[in-house]
């Protein structure tokens, strides 16, 4: 089998010719605010991709300048480059990265990945979605995210432990519970959740403002949330539940393939499983699998816990990457990292629907191709906002000192759920713009409505 795409693949070294040959890039966004803030003229860049499309919904909307600026940096920017020791008693140096993009609806929230190929421009993209995702799904937060380039798989726990409680050390004076609220991104779970509060809690001063609530996506025996772990997958179906019928797909049926079958790929296909949609094909880093008669979304889940991915699956045969983009199936759903369906992967995909499960997963150039095909994609700051919500409801549970049960938090999540959902179709109407740019008009019109009352200090 051909080896799946890797994310050294997805970012092409910088032309060598420079600034002027990337212009004649097609793919090249083009915006003002891009020359006047100095973003790099690569095509590829992976921010410069993002702020791009939120720009296209700035101008279709009319967002004064002095907000479009604003909102295309992100605030502060920290790197720590922090020592540990390993297990066999030498130190390696680790880095970090914490990128908190907006504050002007709440504190910075947003996830911390552990990936060994982590750069700040990844952390500041997603960043920088989180800001547009708090604010069009409606909870009080702005947007951050972080990381630490580190694979959490070569590592024991004993290794990982110090890892995760010296990065926390390093930036401790920049996070808190009313400041800044990391949680749990790929290649992080609630055990790091779980290190990292412990950590604040002693690094802190105690005094009734509830340390542990300096992050989300901890584990229920300590201020976790029930639904947490399932709830950007439940989001992803909450959203195609809402915008599915209108573009004629009845969820019960449904042929559905996942890109990635970590906790959103699985709790996806899990639930969409449960409401009757049938999971056909699935691939990940460790290789793709099919079965047109259906793949046992749960029965894999086990799989890959045990195993680490897909590949060794009994039920289902193994397929080269190609034959799995080319699957005809009614619902794609990438949810694996960031850049996987560029404009080779648009061509092959046979689907109705793409639903992004992963943040910015669709290029610029795969997206354009989707749309020629008549492929409607559900962007990401609406697709994979229940994490955040259910995020956000565990912040207040700490807060309160309550414990919500599980039908209360999915009934929560539905509303803001489908509260965004119509947001946007509403957007969309409005300006009779694709459903990515409607995503960014509803989170801008809430970010400027804030904005215009705050005003700019000084
Ligand atoms: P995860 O680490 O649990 O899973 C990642 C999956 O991607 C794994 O199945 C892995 O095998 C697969 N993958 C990695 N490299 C691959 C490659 N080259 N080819 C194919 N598959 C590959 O991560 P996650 O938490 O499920 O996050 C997935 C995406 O969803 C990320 O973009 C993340 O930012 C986004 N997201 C996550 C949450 C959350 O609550 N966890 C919330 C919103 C958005």
């Amino acid at each position: 089998m051909s080896s799946v795409a890797t994310k050294a693949a997805k970012k092409p070294a910088k032309n060598a010719k420079g600034a002027q040959q990337a212009k004649a890039d097609p793919d090249l966004l083009q915006h003002p605010i891009f020359e006047e803030l100095g973003f790099p003229s690569d095509a590829h860049n992976l921010y410069r991709q993002t702020v791009g499309a939120m720009l296209q919904a700035a101008d279709l909307i009319k967002l004064p300048h002095q907000l479009q600026i604003v909102l295309a940096q992100p605030k502060n920017e920290i790197m720590v480059n922090f020592p540990v020791r390993m297990d066999d008693g030498d130190f390696r140096l680790f880095k970090g990265y914490r990128v908190q993009h907006n504050n002007a609806l709440g504190p910075y929230k947003g996830g911390l990945r552990f990936h060994h190929d982590v750069h700040l421009d990844d952390v500041k993209s997603l960043s920088f979605l989180m800001t547009m995702k708090c604010s069009l799904v409606g909870v009080p937060f702005g947007g951050g995210k972080g990381g630490i380039k580190v694979d959490p798989y070569k590592h024991s726990k004993g290794e990982m432990e110090r890892i995760v409680r010296r990065f926390t050390s390093a930036i401790a004076h920049q996070i808190g519970p009313d400041y800044d609220i990391p949680a749990p991104d790929v290649g992080s779970n609630a055990q790091h959740m779980a290190w990292i509060a412990d950590t604040y809690t002693f690094l802190s001063e105690v005094g009734g403002h509830q340390p542990e609530a300096v992050v989300t996506g901890k584990p229920v025996e300590f201020g976790g949330s029930l639904g947490r772990e399932k709830a950007t997958g439940q989001g992803v179906v909450d959203t195609l539940t809402e915008m599915l019928p209108e573009i004629g797909v009845d969820i019960k049926g449904c042929k559905v393939s996942i890109l990635g079958y970590g906790n959103v790929g699985s709790w996806t296909g899990r639930i969409m499983q449960d409401r009757g949609a049938k999971v056909v094909a699935v691939m990940d880093h460790t290789g793709a699998i099919a079965n047109e008669q259906g793949i046992d979304a749960h029965a894999l889940a086990v799989h890959v816990q045990k195993l680490g991915g897909v590949a060794g699956f009994k039920n289902a045969e193994r397929i080269e990457k190609e034959e799995f983009y080319g699957m005809k199936v009614d619902v794609f759903v990438p949810a694996a990292l960031e850049q996987m369906v560029q404009a080779p992967e648009a061509k092959l995909l046979n689907c109705k629907v793409l639903a992004e499960g992963a943040n910015a997963p669709t290029t610029p150039a795969g997206e354009r191709i989707l749309e020629q095909r008549g492929i409607e994609v559900l962007p990401a700051i609406l697709c994979n906002a229940g994490g955040v919500t259910v995020s956000y409801f565990e912040w207040v549970q700490n807060k309160t000192h309550r414990a919500w049960d599980l039908e209360h938090v999915d009934q929560e999540l539905n509303k803001h759920m489908v509260r965004a959902a119509s947001k946007v179709r509403e957007a969309r109407r409005r300006y009779k713009c694709n459903l990515r740019t409607a995503a960014y008009v509803g989170a801008l019109e809430r970010l400027k409505a804030a904005y215009e009352v705050r005003g700019i200090f000084p």
